[in-house]
């Protein structure tokens, strides 16, 4: 059965061709959603959308830019008349030592990853306030919970612990107007955030801390997405569900 029926759904991040967004957005097209994939460079966001299927579209946005944010989500609003389902997906990392965060550093992996976070938010939430219903999923990471992940630096962890942080004082602040946020945070996924450097001895080594013995993969986000995105989740806000194969059991 389409769970996402009737619904209308912005993801960001989600042109990358084997990313968690790009998955995601493939199942909620499936389940009947219409999806606006938003990404940097406007015509993969566009060829991401088209390969869903022609009602999707796909639009060219910087989430760390409050004026780019903004405009498209009123575009969205005003096009589909509604926006039910928010994924902050868009995200980035880097694999650097606590001494070797230099200043840029520090400011590109907290803008895309907390402060996206926040401004994409703030972009719909009056939306869904006025009509009491709305559902937003933060991709977290591991690397929150357990002090840094394989691929991210502890920068990439603080600006994943403060998605959590931002999730759960959403979600209380939001629930009254039926508005629910919840946080995926995911294992190891190959994905191409890893930049070229999976190696296979690394992968070996990631792998034998995994009990479930093998990598996740973007469908097994994708499916806690939709389910956080849909009423199946209907009394669930405010939580952080672990898409980990057991790699942190807490
Ligand atoms: P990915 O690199 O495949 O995709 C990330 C996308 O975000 C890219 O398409 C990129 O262009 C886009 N993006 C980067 N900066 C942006 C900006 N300023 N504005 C708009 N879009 C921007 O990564 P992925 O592995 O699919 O990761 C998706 C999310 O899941 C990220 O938030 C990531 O931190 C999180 N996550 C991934 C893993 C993993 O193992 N892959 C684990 C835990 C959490």
């Amino acid at each position: 059965t389409a769970l996402l029926e009737g619904n209308f759904a912005v993801i960001t991040g989600a042109a990358s061709r084997r990313g968690l967004g790009k998955a995601t957005a493939r199942l909620f097209a499936e389940h009947g959603a219409t999806v606006a994939i938003l990404d940097l460079d406007e015509a993969d966001a566009r060829e991401a959308a088209a390969s869903l299927g022609p009602r999707h579209v796909g639009m060219a946005c910087n989430v760390t830019d409050l004026a780019s944010v903004r405009t498209v989500m009123d575009a969205l609003v005003s096009q589909w008349g509604r926006i039910d389902i928010l994924v902050n997906n868009a995200g980035i990392t880097q694999p650097l030592k606590i001494m070797e965060i230099a200043p840029e550093n520090y400011d590109a992996v907290l803008d895309v990853n907390l402060r996206g976070t926040l401004y994409c938010s703030q972009a719909v939430i009056p939306h869904m306030r006025s009509r009491k219903q709305g559902k937003i999923v933060n991709l977290s990471s591991v690397s929150a919970q357990r002090g840094g992940g394989i691929f991210g630096g502890p920068h990439y962890s603080a600006a994943k612990a403060g998605v959590l942080g931002l999730t759960k004082a959403m979600a209380r602040e939001l629930a009254p107007d039926n508005v629910r946020v919840n946080a995926i945070c995911p294992g190891f996924i190959a994905t191409d955030i890893t930049g070229g450097l999976l190696t296979p001895e690394k992968l070996e080594e990631i792998k034998a801390g995994i009990p479930m013995g093998r990598p996740g993969t973007a469908d097994d986000v994708a499916g806690c997405a939709l389910f956080l995105a849909s009423d199946l989740s209907a009394y669930v806000t405010g939580s952080e569900v672990d898409v980990n194969g057991g790699s942190l059991i807490h």
